[in-house]
């Protein structure tokens, strides 16, 4: 059973399994095992590729993220994620993970520069749903992110008009321009009063309900946990005041 620690996958003799927004969490005979999940395993709920994209660090906001909550660890990852989240066709994909596996080192830094442009992006939307403006630096490096995506890409048709498309783009860094586009985009036309942190883990989201009342990434994950504990809060505390009396 050890076997299975780390390697994202389930196992046949696993009685339930949950989400909680960043992780998957297997009750196995008792025992409890954390699994690595990947990302082509993850629900995003940013509601923007951009949140989508710093939606792939997890854990609870007011730890240091552990080893499990990250979930770029190798170039595929990037690539996963952009046809996940539809940024990336088939097509690019496959010639994307051909470039890689020729040229290693290079998919290397372009995963380190990933993980750079995530924080930028969530120093530029986290403020943002706290009510406050992002620090001008993160703005200006922003713009720049998104000048570089704008620089590479070409327009072609979408819908009425035209759009940026990366879908002949060589550039192993290819994966990050429409996330760079999508992050622009949000910065410019918004809703920005609608971006929000989960109420218990590091994610963003743009909350799409009409009374703006969402409060977790997700009600099945971080809701749902966070109510068993306040349920199991309530009875310690009941169970507390009984043996007093
Ligand atoms: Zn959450």
């Amino acid at each position: 059973m050890a076997d299975n620690i780390g390697s994202g996958t389930s196992t046949a003799v696993a009685s339930y399994l949950y989400l909680d927004g960043n992780r998957f969490r297997l009750r196995v005979n008792f025992i409890s095992v954390e699994t690595l999940r990947r990302v082509k395993d993850v629900e995003f709920m940013g509601g923007n590729p951009a949140l989508d994209f710093a939606d792939t660090i997890g854990g609870f906001l007011v730890d240091e993220p552990a080893v499990e909550d990250e979930l770029l660890r190798e170039y595929e990852d990037l690539v996963e994620f952009g046809l996940k989240t539809g940024t990336l066709s088939e097509r690019s994909a496959w010639r994307l993970r051909r470039a890689a596996r020729e040229r290693p080192e290079e998919a290397e830094r372009v995963l380190e520069d990933a993980r750079a442009k995530r924080a930028l992006i969530d120093a530029a939307f986290r403020p943002l749903s706290e009510g406050a403006e992002p620090p001008a630096p993160v703005l200006a490096e922003l713009r720049d992110f998104g000048a570089e995506a704008l620089t590479h890409c070409e327009l072609a048709p979408s819908g009425d008009g035209f759009g940026c498309a990366w879908e002949h783009c060589e550039d192993l860094e290819a994966p990050l321009w429409p996330i760079a586009h999508a992050a622009l985009e949000l910065l410019t036309d918004g809703p920005l009063d609608r971006i929000k942190t989960c109420g218990r883990c590091r994610w963003l989201f743009i909350d799409t309900t009409k009374n703006h009342s969402r409060r977790w990434c997700s009600t099945e994950g971080c809701g749902t946990d966070e109510k068993k504990e306040r349920y199991v809060a309530r009875r310690r505390a009941r169970r507390a005041r009984s043996s007093s009396a």
